[in-house]
């Protein structure tokens, strides 16, 4: 098969043997990490279409480039889908990530210099909503809310005091840490008062809200909705945004996206993203619906065998994530590695009363039940991973003996849910001969 000429084909073939191997390792693994999630089998196809290796810059029917007439009856629809499942006005499928939407936001409504107010990077926030983030690219300064750990959300009269003090041109809402609503209810009457352009990142919920198991952001003073299309929304990797606004604003939003922060926006992943959507909108509401049962079963249990959960006092959560303080099992870090050795993936994370400091080695570990969800988790199996969780952390069994049990569990799980057709999960596709 080596031809002389092919003189790193070693190297590729190397890489290509890590990615196998890197399948099987999730294969093997129970995947809890909050922002990720895997595709539906039709999905998946979409990104191995022609359709990776072509341009279509601006907007359908307007493009600068020929070969894109095919390509504009795919985004006209993708862009349909989206208005269907999120009830309106306006979506743009461009954004090639959640960041990537936030940016083209962020150039729509702000000049630099200007301050913004944003939830704190302890309080849950984002990166790309901080200053060494794409707030601070766009040379931008940030007031964060304040926040209240016993309700693991932001404080509303903290954040209405705020507001009218610094009447910021665009409200920053939602996080990476998301296990409650954000209180835009309470807040509406100030934010309208002020006439702050109200911006709601749900790269995290957005598969909760196409769900209707979330919140309503465009129906409680949003008028924007930036996301991840590849968290609780189970797609390719890719952004969107949405709006219920004026035409004018909405304008602003698509100039922010081309030519404002992108050129071409990635076409196999657009297409992937509208298949997505139309699963969404017939298993999203079942899916979304199982992921926050699943997730508030396990920090029940979890709290019941001895872990401190936050967000007790509101049912530990109302969406895909827990956020548990290990402080007193080791740090986050320590627990972290020591489930990965045992096939459970999950990461540290922050907690509100965490230094920024700390990130390298938080209290806390973040979890989220949306992938689990997705093969098809229910309750019993979650009681039955929150002991195998208790029994390498508390009890502090062998690791190699729990690495085994872990793998066996996880083989119980050969199927994709919540899609169109059938199709086993971690699967390596080949096409090199
Ligand atoms: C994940 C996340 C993003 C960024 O998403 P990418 O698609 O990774 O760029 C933005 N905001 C929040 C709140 C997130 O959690």
């Amino acid at each position: 098969m080596l031809n002389k000429s092919d003189e790193f084909l070693e190297d590729a073939l190397f890489i290509r043997e890590l990615a196998m191997k890197h399948n099987k390792f999730f294969e093997e693994s129970i995947p809890l990490i909050a922002s990720e999630n895997i595709m539906s089998p039709m999905a998946m196809e979409m990104l191995l279409t022609d359709l990776g290796f072509r341009y279509a810059e601006g907007l359908p029917h307007k493009r600068y480039y020929q070969g894109n007439q095919i390509v504009d009856i795919i985004e006209d629809k993708v862009t349909d889908l989206g208005r269907a499942l999120f009830n309106a006005k306006y979506v743009d499928p461009r954004p090639l990530s959640g960041t990537n939407s936030n940016m083209a936001v962020l150039y729509a409504f702000t000049k630099p210099g200007d301050t913004i107010t944003t939830p704190a990077l302890s309080g849950g926030g984002h990166i790309s909503s901080a200053p060494f983030g794409a707030v601070g690219f766009r040379g931008l300064k940030t007031l964060n809310y304040p926040f209240d750990v016993d309700e693991m959300n932001i404080n509303v009269d903290g954040t209405i005091k705020l507001l009218k003090q610094a009447k910021p041109k665009l409200a920053w809402f939602g996080q990476s840490v998301f296990l409650f609503p954000t209180p835009l209810k309470e807040l509406r009457d100030t934010l309208e008062e002020i006439g702050s352009t109200v911006v709601y990142d749900a790269a995290h919920v957005l598969g909760l809200i196409g769900g209707k198991q979330f919140q309503d952001p465009l129906r409680e003073g949003a008028q924007i909705i930036t996301g991840s299309t590849h968290k609780t929304l189970p797609g390719p990797q890719h952004g969107i945004i949405i709006g219920e606004t004026t035409e004018e604003k909405w304008k602003k939003v698509q100039r922010g996206v081309f030519p404002g922060t992108l050129s071409n926006h990635h076409l196999n992943a657009m297409a992937a993203l509208g298949v997505t959507l139309a699963e969404h909108l017939d298993y999203g509401e079942a899916y979304a619906k199982q992921i926050i049962k699943n997730a508030q079963t396990l920090g029940s249990e979890l709290s019941k065998l001895g872990f401190n959960v936050l967000g007790e006092k509101n049912g530990f959560t109302k969406s895909h994530t827990l956020a548990i303080d290990v402080s007193k099992n080791g740090g986050g870090k320590e627990v972290a590695e020591k489930l990965e050795s045992c096939n459970i993936i999950l990461n540290k994370n922050l907690l509100p009363y965490d230094d920024n400091k700390k990130s390298m080695n938080p209290s806390g570990i973040r979890i989220g039940t949306q992938e689990v969800t997705r093969i098809g988790f229910k309750e019993a199996d979650i009681k039955e991973l929150a002991e195998l969780i208790s029994d390498i952390i508390i009890k502090k069994k062998d690791p190699e003996v729990m690495a085994e049990k872990v793998r066996d569990f996880k083989s119980t799980f050969n199927e994709v849910q919540y899609c169109f057709g059938k199709f086993k999960p971690y699967q390596y596709i080949e096409l090199f001969k």
